[in-house]
Parts: C-alpha cells; structure tokens; sequence
C-alpha cells in the first residue's frame, strides 16, 4: 500500500480502538500513530519513513554534537544532569534503542524484519521508554500496516528471523483497495475527530 494509506489507515485503527479522550492523549496518540503507520517501510529507500528517518536522525545527531561539543568546552554539566535525572535517561535510551533497531531494518530487505513481530515487540518497548502512553497507539498502527501489506502479492516475513513470509495476493499496492482504505480511513479520522470535539463542546 502507498505511504498515504498506510497513515490514513494506522491513524483511524488508532483512535477508533483506542478512543483518546483528552487533548493531550489525542496529540500524542496521533502522534504515535503517525510513526507506527509508517515506520515499517524505512527498508524502502523512497518512503516517506525512510526519507523522513534520514532528516529526524541528522537532526538529532546535531543536537548531540553541539551538546557534546558545549560540554567539553565549557563544562555546563549536561552529563551529570542526565546521569541524575533517571526520567531522561530512560528517554535518551529509548529513542537510542529506537533508532538503532530503525537503522538495523533500512538495511534489511524489504517486508523482512520491519514488517514482523520481533521489530513490533522491540520497537513498543523502545516507544515505553520514551512514552509509555504512546505504546497501543504505536503498536496498534504498526499492526494495521503489516495487515494491509498482507493483502498485497509481495511476502510479509510476520516471523523474522524465521524464512518465509505470508501475503494474501488479493491486491496491488497500488489498486483500488489501495485507494479504498485510504478513503475510509481518511472517512474514519474525520468522523472521530467531530466526535471528539462534539464530546469537548457537549
Ligand atoms: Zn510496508
């Protein structure tokens, strides 16, 4: 399925089980939502996840840089400021692990271990580092890509590292029912979101 869908489809799964009910939880389960939906297709060189992971990645390898680079030079204590707030040392670890196993699967083939289970367990669990409130609507989302790719006729290897993979052949990436989830997705977020401001007016 194209990027679009993927989104569309992962971002109604998410708040239509999930159901956030203040504004904070609707901002950080679209969030959520929004890297779970496409995170998968990082093994794809053109996707929106890859080439956005590219930008996310030197951004925040900048920001470490000048860190590093202000702390050698003028010893403002960063390091020990985050040595002795344990919050940010669980959320530096978590986007840490997080971006290392999104590194490990642009290298991987595509639908292999970005489309399985394995990345499904260790990417909630790095997402529970960073956000903990954040993990069903991830993971949710994450798990409507990996049905929706399932229809097409390329295998999805659910069980990395385990050879094989599963696929459905019912449609093209590309096709109608492509085009279909899109619209019922986009259809779904909408209504939820009148919903959710009728229940906050109401
Ligand atoms: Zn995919």
């Amino acid at each position: 399925m194209l990027g679009k869908t993927h989104l569309a489809v992962g971002i109604a799964a998410s708040m239509a089980v999930l159901q956030p009910v203040t504004l904070s939880q609707l901002a950080i389960g679209i969030s959520a939502a929004t890297v779970g939906a496409v995170i998968s297709d990082i093994d794809v060189d053109t996707s929106i996840s890859s080439r956005g992971a590219g930008k996310v990645a030197g951004v925040y390898m900048t920001l470490i840089f000048i860190a590093v680079v202000v702390e050698w030079l003028f010893h403002v204590g960063i390091v020990s400021l985050i040595q002795k707030n344990i919050i940010w040392m669980r959320v530096a670890t978590g986007i840490a692990l997080f971006m290392s196993i999104c590194a490990f699967g642009k290298m991987q083939p595509h639908r292999s271990f970005m489309h399985s289970f394995s990345a499904l367990l260790i990417l909630s669990g790095s997402v529970a580092l960073i956000c903990p409130i954040a993990v069903p609507y991830f993971s949710i989302a994450f798990i409507s890509h990996i049905l929706t790719d399932l229809l097409n006729y390329k295998k999805v290897r659910l069980f990395y590292p385990l050879q094989g993979g599963v696929c459905f052949k019912m449609c093209h990436a590309k096709g109608l029912v492509n085009s279909v989830l899109f619209i019922a997705g986009t259809v779904i977020i909408i209504v939820e979101m009148v919903m959710y401001i009728y229940y906050k007016i109401f």
